[in-house]
Formats: C-alpha cells, sequence, structure tokens
C-alpha cells in the first residue's frame, strides 16, 4: 500500500472511532484481535446495508424467500459440507520472527509489488502459478514459488520458513455440561449451510417452484491467521448469502444473470464503475463448475466484497448422503425434447454471497472526503464528509432550530414528530450552525433543515444538502416527501 493511501485508510479508522461508527471489541482491556463493535451511526449503517440487501432480494424478487437458522447446527453439517476437512488455509511461519502468514497473502502481496513496477507480465505469470498450485495442494510447489521469488517476512526480513501446513478455520465448542456426554459443535464458518439444510422445509412450505432462491442473513465465525486490514477480515463477521436454487443444465445461465445481477446491486447504490472489477476463479473447489469475485478498490487495492458461485449439486447431495433423507425436488414441468415431466432431481445451486461487514467498509472508503472548500471570498476551509448514499445514511435528516429560544424548537420538533416514523431523524439545538452541519457531514447526514425566525412567520426552512453544501428555501411541509423521494 502507498503511504498515501495507508494515510487515508488510518484516518477512515479513526473517524469510524471518533463518530460512533467502529470500536475495538472491550476495548476497555486492549481490544481483541480482529473482532469490532459498531457504535450508534455504525448500527444504523449496517442494518440499513442489510436492509438494502434483504430488500433488493426478498422483496424485490417474488421467487426468493428468507430465513434465519441458528448459528449452532448439528456437527455432522460440517462433516457433510467438507469443511472438518477442508476449511482451512496453507499457512507459513517465519522462524526468525515467529510472525505466521496465509501463503496465497504472501504470494499475493509480493505480485502486488511486481504490479507497482510496472511488471504486469511478471505479476500476471506469478499468480496463474500460484493458482495452479494451491488447486493441486502442492505445498512443496508453494514453498519453492517464495523462494524462487525471493519472498521474504516483511518483520524479519529473512526467507527462514518453516513447511507450510493447513489450519483449519472453524471455532469449536462443546454442547452441554462437560461432565456429561459432551459433543464438539462449531460456531458456523458460513450462514449457507443453514439453507441447505432447511431446503425441502422453505420449498414446501412456502411452495416454491424452481428456480427460486433463499437468502439469510447472519453471523459466522472464521479463526482467521492473518486477521488485519480492521473489518475487512474478521474473526466474527457477518454474511449476506442467497442460495439459488436450478434445474441441472441452466446453472451457467444463472450463473451469468446474477454475476451481473450482483454487480447491478452494488451499482445501484451510486458507486462507480471503475472502482468494481470481477476476478475470475482459476482454482475452483473441487465441486465447483465457475465462480467468481466481485473486487472493490479499497485504500489497500482491489479485494474481494462478494463470491458467486455455481455449487453444482455438491451441498445437497452430501447432505442426502450423511442424512440419509432425500434431497429431491418433483419438477412437474415438461421437458420439451422427451415430452415427459422433468420428475426427480437434485437441484444445482447458484450462490451470492456478500460480507456485511466488508460491504461497510467499502461504503466507508467509497464515502470518505477531506474536502477542502473555496469560499467566494477567495478564502479556503476544510470539511471531513462521507457521501453515503442516502438510502442507507444513518440520519437521514438533522432538524436544527437555529436558536434556542423565540419558539423555534417547538417548530423544529412540529417537523420531526410530522418525519421521524418514516425515516431516521436527527434534531440538535446546542452550537453554533456552521459547526452542527460539520458534524452530521462527518457522520454522513444527506439533509439539514434550519429552522429561523422566518419560519415562525412563513413557515418555510433553510434546506442544505450534504455534497453540494447548497442551500435553498423550501416549506416546510415539503420536507419530508423530499427526503422521502430519495431513499425510495
Ligand atoms: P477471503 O478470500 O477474503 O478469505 P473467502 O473467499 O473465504 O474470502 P467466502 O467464503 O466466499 O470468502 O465468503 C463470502 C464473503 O464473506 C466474502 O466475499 C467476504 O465479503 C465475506 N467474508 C469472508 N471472510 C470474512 C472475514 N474473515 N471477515 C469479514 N468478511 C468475510
Amino acid at each position: 500500500m502507498s503511504t498515501q493511501s495507508e494515510n487515508v485508510f488510518q484516518a477512515i479508522i479513526s473517524h469510524a472511532k471518533e463518530y460512533g461508527f467502529v470500536f475495538p471489541s472491550s476495548e476497555i482491556y486492549d481490544g481483541l484481535s480482529a473482532v469490532y463493535d459498531y457504535g450508534p451511526y455504525g448500527s444504523e449503517l449496517k442494518k440499513n446495508i442489510r436492509d438494502y440487501w434483504w430488500k433488493s432480494m426478498t422483496q424485490m424478487h417474488e421467487n426468493i424467500v428468507g430465513i434465519d437458522a441458528a448459528i449452532f447446527m448439528h456437527p455432522t453439517t460440517w462433516k457433510a459440507s467438507g469443511h472438518v476437512d477442508n476449511f482451512s488455509d496453507p499457512m507459513i511461519d517465519n522462524k526468525d520472527s515467529k510472525k505466521r502468514y496465509r501463503v496465497d497473502h504472501l504470494i499475493e502481496a509480493h505480485a502486488e509489488k511486481l504490479a507497482h513496477e510496472g511488471k504486469k507480465e511478471e505479476e500476471f505469470a506469478l499468480l496463474k502459478t500460484m493458482d495452479e498450485l494451491l488447486a493441486k495442494e502442492d505445498f512443496a510447489g508453494l514453498k519453492q514459488l517464495l523462494d524462487d521469488n525471493k519472498i521474504v517476512c516483511s518483520v524479519s526480513g529473512t526467507s527462514n520458513w518453516t513447511e507450510i501446513r493447513q489450519f483449519n478455520l472453524m471455532f469449536d465448542t462443546q454442547l452441554g455440561s462437560v461432565a456429561e456426554d459432551a459433543n464438539t459443535i462449531y460456531l458456523r464458518p458460513e450462514t449457507a449451510q443453514g439453507i441447505f439444510v432447511n431446503f425441502l422445509n422453505v420449498q414446501k412450505t412456502a411452495r416454491m417452484k424452481i428456480p427460486f432462491g433463499i437468502a439469510q442473513t447472519g453471523k459466522a465465525f472464521r479463526n482467521e491467521i492473518v486477521a488485519r486490514q480492521f473489518i475487512f477480515r474478521m474473526r466474527e463477521f457477518e454474511q449476506m448469502e442467497m442460495q439459488f436454487f436450478v434445474r441441472p443444465g441452466t446453472e451457467s445461465f444463472w450463473y451469468k444473470y446474477w454475476k451481473e445481477a450482483r454487480l447491478q446491486w452494488h451499482l445501484s447504490l451510486g458507486i462507480s464503475l471503475d472502482k468494481y472489477r470481477y476476478h475470475d476463479h482459476v482454482k475452483l473447489a473441487h465441486y465447483a463448475k465457475e465462480a467468481c469475485d466481485i473486487e472493490f478498490e479499497f485504500p489497500f487495492g482491489f479485494k474481494e466484497v462478494e463470491g458467486i458461485h455455481s455449487r453444482s449439486d455438491f451441498d445437497l447431495t452430501q447432505h442426502q448422503l450423511y442424512s440419509k433423507k432425500k434431497m429431491q425436488y418433483f419438477d412437474n414441468d415438461i421437458d420439451e425434447a422427451t415430452g415427459k415431466a422433468y420428475g426427480n432431481y437434485i437441484p444445482y445451486v447458484v450462490e451470492t454471497s456478500v460480507g456485511l461487514d466488508r460491504m461497510f467498509l467499502l461504503i466507508l472508503s467509497n464515502s470518505y472526503e477531506e474536502e477542502t472548500i473555496t469560499k467566494e471570498d477567495g478564502s479556503t476551509d476544510s470539511r471531513v464528509v462521507l457521501h453515503i448514499p442516502t438510502k442507507i445514511a444513518p440520519n437521514k435528516l438533522a432538524i436544527l432550530p437555529l436558536t434556542k429560544k423565540d419558539g423555534l424548537p417547538e417548530l423544529a420538533r412540529e417537523l420531526m414528530d410530522e418525519c421521524k416514523p418514516y425515516f431516521k431523524c436527527f434534531f440538535e439545538e446546542k452550537d453554533a450552525i456552521g459547526k452542527r452541519y460539520r458534524r452530521q457531514d462527518a457522520i454522513g447526514t444527506p439533509f439539514c433543515v434550519t429552522i429561523d425566525h422566518q419560519s415562525l412567520e412563513d413557515k418555510t426552512v433553510t434546506i442544505r444538502y450534504r455534497d453540494s453544501m447548497l442551500q435553498e428555501r423550501i416549506a416546510m411541509d415539503k420536507v419530508k416527501d423530499l427526503v422521502l423521494s430519495e431513499i425510495l
């Protein structure tokens, strides 16, 4: 990361803390590595992102329904899904610094260095070789790749590496009292399995016909070894996942459909296309047919925010095998080729999986601006503003009586009472108006309304727009509809 990007990133982290978006977990005890708490504005923003996703999936698609499955699941779930045996990352330790790294991260960081030096071809070749070796789980080859590229530990500066080995990322705990017949269970490392095991419950009770989807948001836990970059990689995080069940043979069509639809969802928040790119996977999980990441340009470079995976019938087949319960769907549509109903089959699945916390960081990174303002007299001023998309901003409207007296707060309260059932409003009567505007800019409030003495006479108010800082006088009874028209 360049020094400038590093500075921007650090400024975003400080801003998030100072303005009540994100705090280190249990900070009074010096925090817990890679675990964070969301503050008053952070929890609003996070909820709004979740709601926006939920609405776009379940309300805007008649063939997608939601569930809310438990975090704990029967331990066999994770045997069937392959997580007990395969959910691990190749790790390596530096013997001098005792620092532990994920091997793919070490190589990716080196590739990024090559890219900065303009060695694009070498960068691509390195990443391609890495993907191939990872796919074959060829650890000796990966170690050789580290040596060939003279990749060293950033702390010790040496290449005195241990062997590469796998490290399982699932947290486990005990169900029931330990004295009794204790049973190891896991904190779910993804929300998807709660959807697969409920596939028939949902299909039958909601009377869904293929193709259809099941959406879920919720916590997931991974014992990430290299947990850094703030809320980008956490040990406790939240996912927003949707599994779309399709007729075998149509999965490629639906994979393309969701790959495009999910990018459009990101763009619908007004984020520019050049901040995004797709990364098609070369290394595919053994069951996957196609997979890609949607990457966003964070201050520390392009990184995954969402995965789109065509998972074949792997998960349902595995659960059928382990549970001995049929996971089939009966399709009574007529196959034109044979003239008969498609009949019984295990559906194929295309999944979309986006991290809520990563999406939150994306919004913060994209919104944060340290702006220099040139005034009419030529002098300059500055402000920090979060250009959070209006639809998901923590507060939509700040209502600010100019002074605390002369009946201005009372009139302002009337507007507050009118608007607050519809969207989140904020009321403040302390401090100079300029200072109050700056505070609202810093938490991303798109509209501020000031009530002054003229408001008492003609029931007009001054509305100020966060991004342009333009102000105009409008009738007080138009405020609610103006804000509503921007958030739907
Ligand atoms: P990565 O390669 O970054 O570890 P992944 O490919 O393992 O991610 P998936 O298993 O596809 O991630 O999970 C889907 C989404 O969940 C990711 O795109 C990301 O947004 C989010 N996610 C995964 N791991 C974490 C984490 N440790 N902290 C925060 N979000 C995460």
